[in-house]
């Protein structure tokens, strides 16, 4: 998808910007944002205030720029707002951001009543293209044609991007544009195994233990793999949600299953799933059935009840759509 001149045009024309992603961020939301602050910084621009709730996981601190990256909302108004990596206010984990010109950059689905919110009719300009294997994708192409030069911080953020969106180049959304990309962000100055060993080879030891805990739980039927993390693990391990961030990669590992689903307790009886497809199902659906949302392959939500209850639950509805992909 194009960058239409339109966005190019509310960026070059305004002074300040007010860059938000999604709350529990991962590799792409802060890759996203980080990239897209230090462009426009390269660009002259002066005020710029990076925002997301949830601050930045432990294991991402190591990107440049994400030590900038602040939790609370300002209170001025900024000309522009960048909605990144999410295309709803209400996944940004904010009730109000102020500005005068609002922006999403996404690559996930809108929800179906997208056009009538309050937040669509007074968009200024967007670029929301499912097909894009990550935000950080957007983001280069939009650099690219503001002729921003990628400099080595901006290209090591990206390249988090697309490498986590990927699943690390393996996932269906592993494409061509995603490579051809990757090639040039290494040329800027990326670099891939200084990057995959910060992601990918400095897990925390607790994190380590509450991985053995919950792997105990991996159990499979019907067509579904899935582990359970509880609040009792999180407390023996000292750990916290950011440490069980790609569990979910683990029952979908499991050989001849077509859905993983990955149970994170949040709070007494407040469920956070994670549901991966092999292929054929879309949990993008499930998880909207739920309140919740993402990709085709990806998606997640929040349940309330007690796990058994919420499997229950779960089960039922991944049953009926794999019986209806087959
Ligand atoms: P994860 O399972 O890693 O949290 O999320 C997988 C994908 O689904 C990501 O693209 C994420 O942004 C999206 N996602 C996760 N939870 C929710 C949710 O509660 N609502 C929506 N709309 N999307 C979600
Ligand atoms: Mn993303």
């Amino acid at each position: 998808m194009k960058i239409s001149s339109k966005l190019l045009n509310v960026i070059r024309q305004n002074k300040s910007f007010l860059i938000v992603c999604h709350i529990n961020p991962e590799g792409d939301a802060i890759g996203s944002i980080s990239a897209l602050a230090l462009g426009l910084k390269q660009m002259g621009k002066k005020d710029i205030f990076v925002l997301s709730k949830d601050g930045v996981p432990e294991i991402l601190k190591f990107l440049p720029f994400s030590g900038l990256i602040k939790k609370k909302a300002p209170k001025k108004e900024f000309d522009v707002l960048c909605i990144v990596d999410c295309n709803t206010l209400e996944r940004t984990g904010f009730k109000e951001l102020k500005a005068k010109h609002t922006v999403i950059i996404d690559h996930h689905i809108p929800p179906d009543d997208a056009d009538k919110s309050e937040l669509y009719r007074q968009l200024a300009a967007s670029v929301i293209d499912p097909g894009a294997a990550a935000a950080g994708i957007l983001i280069y192409k939009l650099l690219a044609a503001l002729k921003i030069s990628i400099d080595k911080n901006m290209a090591a953020n990206l390249y988090t991007a697309l490498l986590v969106d990927t699943g690390g180049f393996r996932y269906s959304n592993t494409s061509h544009e995603a490579l051809k990309i990757a090639c040039h962000l290494i040329r800027a100055g990326a670099r891939p195994w200084d990057l995959a060993k910060e992601l990918y080879e400095s897990i925390p030891f607790k994190s380590m233990k509450l991985l053995g805990l919950s792997l105990a739980t991996l159990d499979k039927k019907d067509g579904i793999a899935w582990i359970n993390t509880t609040a009792d693990m999180f407390r023996k391990t000292g750990t916290t949600a950011e440490d069980s961030e790609d569990f979910v990669d683990f029952p979908r590992k499991v050989k001849d299953i077509e859905v993983a689903v990955f149970f994170r307790e949040d709070d007494n009886n407040v469920f956070k799933l994670s549901l991966r497809s092999k292929g054929k199902v879309n949990v993008e659906k499930i998880a909207k059935s739920f309140g919740g949302g993402g990709h085709f392959a990806a998606a997640g939500c929040k349940i309330k009840g007690t796990l058994q209850e919420v499997q229950k639950k779960v089960f039922e509805e991944v049953r009926k759509a794999i019986k209806d992909a087959k």
